[in-house]
């Protein structure tokens, strides 16, 4: 890790359908090549923050209407998702999302859209994510809505790493998943921050597990960033324990 900021969130408010705020002044930053976890229960903020700064609130009568998100020092906030993916960051979202109809295989290379750097670096990016995720090779020719959810989750993230990216917005992967694969999951992204050095703003409801693999964690309670720090200390704070750990 540097000291290199990659995504400033300053003091953002976000209003549903012109009446509903959810987000009243939330501020954060993600630096390079670090793991970033935002916290928090069921509606304190967490999807709505990510979608803030990848601009996807429009279709659901969101909008931003207060504060800034900058990237590289660059204000982002009109950039629609295409041009985000150009600058290298990527939200996977909640639910995974797949083409159903298409193989685990033609899902990932749909994350490659942006890209013009030719189909030699494009097939070994491909080979790149089935060494992350060796599952998927062995479902590469299977139709991606007939394989589990965490599969699913999978072929979201590996189409994510097909776009090349240098940080990706990840929204609840352990949503739904049992308490092992959640770990696999968790593992893999590790693995992918040190080798390939992609950065992760991720959005977690688990709070055990992502301030075991995160190194900096801002928790939300009714749209406010309530507390944040180093992971290692969030993890021994006691009202963190109390409240997020469950082990009052
Ligand atoms: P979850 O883990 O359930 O996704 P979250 O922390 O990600 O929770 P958000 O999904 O960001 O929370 O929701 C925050 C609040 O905004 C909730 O009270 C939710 O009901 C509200 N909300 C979300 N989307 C909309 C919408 N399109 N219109 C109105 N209110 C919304």
């Amino acid at each position: 890790r540097t000291d290199e900021t990659l995504l400033e969130v300053n003091n953002i408010e976000v209003i549903y359908n012109h009446v509903i705020l959810v987000l009243k002044g939330v501020s954060l930053s993600v630096p390079k090549g670090g793991i970033t976890a935002l916290l928090g229960g069921n509606g304190a903020g967490k999807t709505t923050t990510l979608k803030a700064v990848s601009n996807l609130l429009h279709s659901e009568r969101g909008e931003v209407t207060k504060g800034s998100i900058h990237y590289r020092g660059d204000r982002i906030q009109e950039l629609d998702p295409a041009a985000l993916v150009k600058r290298g960051v990527i939200q996977v979202m909640e639910g995974r999302h797949c083409f159903e109809h298409l193989t685990v295989e033609e899902n990932l290379l749909t994350g490659a859209y942006t890209r013009a750097d030719g189909s030699a670096n494009i097939a070994r990016d491909l080979e790149m994510v089935y060494d992350y995720f060796p599952r998927l090779k062995e479902r590469r020719k299977s139709q991606a809505g007939y394989t589990s959810g965490g599969e699913q989750q999978m072929v979201a993230m590996g189409r994510a790493l097909m776009s090349r990216p240098e940080t990706i917005l990840l929204d609840e992967p352990s949503m739904g998943l049992a308490p092992q694969l959640v770990e696999q999951i968790f593992e893999i992204v590790k693995s992918i921050n040190e080798k390939e050095g992609v950065s992760f703003l991720l959005a977690e409801q688990n709070t055990n597990v992502a301030l075991k693999y995160a190194h900096y964690g801002y928790i939300l309670e009714s749209g406010r960033v309530v507390m944040d720090g180093p992971a290692a200390e969030l993890r021994e704070n006691p009202d963190v324990k109390e409240f997020y750990l469950g082990m009052s």
